[in-house]
């Protein structure tokens, strides 16, 4: 691609580009755009696009110069499509995206051949999806929490490929750069990610530049750990840019603002206290809200029922004192997620008054004063209401049923706090299917290091609600006084702008997610 250039046109001085076009089978072409043209593609041609970027010329001018073939657009007829929707585009950009990742060095999450070394965040099935007792790939990373309970995840395993990396050290790995076949050293840092034990994020630094991978974490805003977390973080970045933040953007919502986890937990107390006839059950799942069990033990000195594999899990965290399998010695009951239903407590309620609890970030995402189990919410809805958000209460589901706003992923402000801290110059999403989902940049492109105006376009829309959301959307960037959508043609075009991805089968499922990490360049998938 050239810069704009002008050339005199019957006395008038004309702006044009020119550009190469390449087909699907790699066939080029020139292409000159005139005046206005000019300024419909030059926002898509800006430095730090990661994507091709696929146009489609509508009723242009083919012309033979010198037995090639130009084309160019015709005054104003001329239609210029960007990245549309077509199968074909993205059959062809899945293909460019393995490509890219079958020469990968280091796989996060991400357990597919292709990689020389594997890097586990934590052990949540939806990251270690694809990962077995039988693995045989090649060494895997880990924090020593994820080592000390990964034969319970997966008995059986191979526990001399696991590789400890101690939290806050510098590591180094020798390395095969795949394209040229030299030695490359890679240099890792374990940063604890605050969301369940042994979650870690890992920063990387090598001649593919800096990039960190979130995994899922918390950022609260206050707290000694917290504190801790963010100098760690700082030090290892230095000064040093940070080319690619890998985000878990479970909650990279506006609607989704809770508050920190003590205050969730003060919740959950008062909700037992307030029922002190009834048994408790607390929905959890097979690692994770430890913090929030011990201080339900503590704050009202009792043990906690636990099933006899989760209570194995306690001793390795060295949680002895809290916790039984003895239903007798308690009436508050952490039961596995999958088990906590209506239906089971409409059961339980047959034999004895029993409430459940469940804690998540999931129902605080509101639609109007409605949340997704369809009752009223007062709950706000973006860091602007900051001041409702602690005092935004558990609320009452069902007759048996309290949901309280205890995540162990950030919310929204929280996301927007820590990129404002790293100022990436990209950032990808890990999550791809999430309630509610946004792509980063939507919202953080303002607080990029350079300017992104390509965030993914090739989204799906799936009903009307996906227009409500990008309503609100809209809105939200407005009062932030972000415009990062260029041209009066905003409205018209916002559906293949925003990078809203929406789907009503995904809204309690999230899929696997992970990153291979190639010499040149990689993408999430
Ligand atoms: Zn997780």
């Amino acid at each position: 691609m050239q810069s704009t250039q002008t050339t005199e046109i019957a006395g008038k001085s004309t702006r044009f580009i020119e550009l190469t076009l390449e087909d699907l089978e790699n066939n080029r072409i020139t292409c000159t755009l005139w005046e206005e043209y000019v300024d419909v593609i030059l926002p898509y041609l800006e430095e730090g696009r990661f994507e091709p970027l696929i146009v489609i010329l509508q009723m242009c001018r083919a012309k033979v110069f010198r037995d090639r073939v130009k084309v160019s657009n015709t005054y104003d007829v001329t239609k210029l499509i960007f990245d549309a929707k077509l199968d074909e585009i993205a059959t062809s950009r899945k293909d460019k995206k393995h490509a890219q990742m079958e020469g990968g060095m280091i796989s996060v999450d991400k357990w597919s051949s292709g990689s020389q070394a594997y890097f586990l965040t934590h052990l949540h099935a939806d990251h270690t999806a694809g990962l077995s007792s039988t693995w045989k790939r090649g060494p895997l990373y880990c924090s020593r929490l994820t080592a000390r309970l990964f034969p319970c995840k997966f008995p059986g395993f191979d526990l001399s490929l696991l590789r400890v990396l101690d939290i806050g050290s510098w590591y180094s790995l020798s390395l095969t750069t795949p394209s040229s076949g030299s030695a490359t050293n890679v240099y890792v840092k374990a940063i604890d990610a605050q969301h369940c034990p042994g979650s870690v994020m890992y920063l990387f630094r090598g001649e593919f530049g800096c990039k960190l991978f979130t995994g899922d974490f918390r950022w609260e805003t206050t707290g000694n750990r917290v504190e801790f977390g963010r100098t760690m973080l700082l030090d290892a970045l230095k000064n040093e840019t940070l080319d690619i933040l890998y985000l878990d953007n479970t909650y990279c919502n506006p609607r989704y603002a809770f508050p920190s986890r003590e205050v969730a937990a003060r919740q959950v107390v008062d909700i037992i206290t307030s029922h002190p006839k009834h048994e408790i059950i607390i929905g959890i799942d097979s690692l994770g809200k430890e913090d929030l069990l011990l201080y339900i033990s503590r704050a009202l000195n009792i043990k906690i029922w636990v099933w006899p594999e989760r209570l194995q899990i306690m001793h390795l965290l060295g949680f002895h004192e809290n916790f039984t399998t003895q239903t007798s010695l308690t009436r508050v009951r952490a039961v596995p997620r999958y088990s906590f239903s209506i239906e089971t407590l409409n059961g339980l309620n047959t034999l004895r008054p029993t409430i459940g609890v469940m804690p998540s970030g999931l129902p605080w995402a509101t639609k109007g004063n409605r949340n997704i189990f369809g009752s009223s919410s007062a709950s706000c809805l973006n860091k602007d209401c900051g001041k409702d958000i602690d005092s935004a209460n558990a609320k009452r589901n069902h007759e048996y049923i309290f949901v309280v706003p205890y995540s162990d992923h950030s919310c929204f402000s929280e996301i927007q706090e820590f990129i404002e801290l790293l100022r990436p110059i990209n950032i990808k999403g890990i999550v791809s299917s999430s309630s509610c989902y946004i792509e980063p940049h939507y919202y953080f492109d303002h607080l990029c290091g350079s300017k992104q105006a390509f965030w993914r376009i090739n989204q799906q829309f799936e009903n009307e609600e996906v227009i409500d959301r990008i309503e609100d959307a809209e809105k939200q960037s407005a009062k932030e006084g972000n415009s990062t959508v260029v041209g009066r043609k905003r409205r018209i075009d916002q559906v293949d702008f925003f990078g809203i991805r929406v789907s009503r089968v995904s809204v309690l499922r999230r899929l696997s997610r992970g990153v291979k990490i190639a010499d040149t360049e990689y993408i999430s998938e």
